[in-house]
């Protein structure tokens, strides 16, 4: 019995597997119809200091509505945007894209603001991607020191060498850099050290476990403690309850992103957003 199911199992999969490139090669052709024909838009998501309440700076994050006022979510289109490399010129405008933001919020009086930009793999890796930094810092006329680039823990592990080096580089551009979805990565603590990165940002799941029954936020305070020694900074990702806020707070955590405050907002709305506060 257990092998018939093994092989109806199997047939199901080559199935869907078929499915799946067929519609994943369909998405990537609309992914570079929505980007050539400019479908695509950033939104901005408030980074929060909890003991103010104030914003100190934002997320940039990717959105594609499709023709028919469809949103495709990240999670999906991103990985097709990663495999078919179309991520290098897509990532390029995104990081352009939000320097200009940066440079017109810090012009309408925001002087300290804080724009944080998520780096792919393949962007990060791409012999260009200095030099692409260099001139959208340099177009765009935004402060390097403002400019912080999110990478991803399974970066830090694929090539340490070339990662060692490009970090080196951002760092003489001034720029800061975080490390994203922190925790969830299994990134050996002692190359974190030699990485020399300047924030860690809590994964949402280990914010979401703080008030859970099932978890008590200890992962989120190891992380805290971990940033203290290391003496770097940390940002919560997901907050989205005052009990989530206070207890990151009590771990000695300040900084925050989530619902609780606001969601990714258009640029428009980040303005009225911010001129409320
Ligand atoms: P991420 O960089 O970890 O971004 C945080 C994600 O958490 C965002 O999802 C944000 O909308 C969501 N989020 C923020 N606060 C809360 C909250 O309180 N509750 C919940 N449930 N979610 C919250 P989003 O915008 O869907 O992006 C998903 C992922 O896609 C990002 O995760 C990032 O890995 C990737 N991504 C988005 N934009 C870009 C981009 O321009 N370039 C690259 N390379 N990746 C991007
Ligand atoms: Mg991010
Ligand atoms: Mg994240
Ligand atoms: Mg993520």
């Amino acid at each position: 019995r257990a092998k018939s199911h093994q092989r109806s199992s199997y047939s199901y999969f080559t199935v869907d597997m078929g499915v799946e490139i067929r519609e994943r090669v369909r998405m990537m052709h609309a992914l570079r119809a929505a980007f050539e024909n400019e479908r695509l838009f950033v939104v901005y998501q408030p980074q929060i200091d909890m003991r103010t309440e104030r914003a100190v700076g934002a997320e940039a994050l990717l959105r594609w509505k499709t023709e028919d006022g469809q949103f495709v979510p990240p999670d999906q289109f991103i990985p097709i945007a990663e495999y078919s490399g179309l991520i290098v010129d897509i990532g390029e405008w995104v990081l352009r894209s939000a320097c200009f933001e940066l440079v017109d919020l810090h012009k309408a009086g925001f002087t300290d603001f804080k724009m944080a930009i998520n780096v792919s793999q393949a962007q990060f890796s791409h012999p260009l991607f200095l030099q692409s930094l260099e001139r959208a810092l340099l177009d765009t006329q935004a402060p390097a020191q403002c400019v912080e680039l999110e990478i991803t823990e399974s970066m830090a592990m694929t090539d340490p060498e070339l990662l060692i080096r490009t970090l080196h580089h951002i760092k003489r551009l001034g720029a800061q850099v975080s490390i994203d979805d922190f925790g969830t990565g299994f990134s050996s603590l002692s190359h974190l050290q030699k990485l020399n990165v300047d924030k860690l940002k809590i994964d949402r799941a280990f914010v979401n476990e703080i008030g859970d029954k099932s978890g008590d936020g200890s992962i989120a305070k190891m992380i805290v403690q971990l940033s203290q020694s290391l003496n770097i900074k940390v940002i919560a990702e997901g907050v989205e309850t005052e009990q989530q806020a206070d207890t990151l707070m009590s771990y000695g955590c300040h900084l925050a992103q989530g619902y609780l405050y606001a969601r990714p907002l258009t640029k428009e709305d980040l303005r009225v957003w911010l001129a409320k506060k």
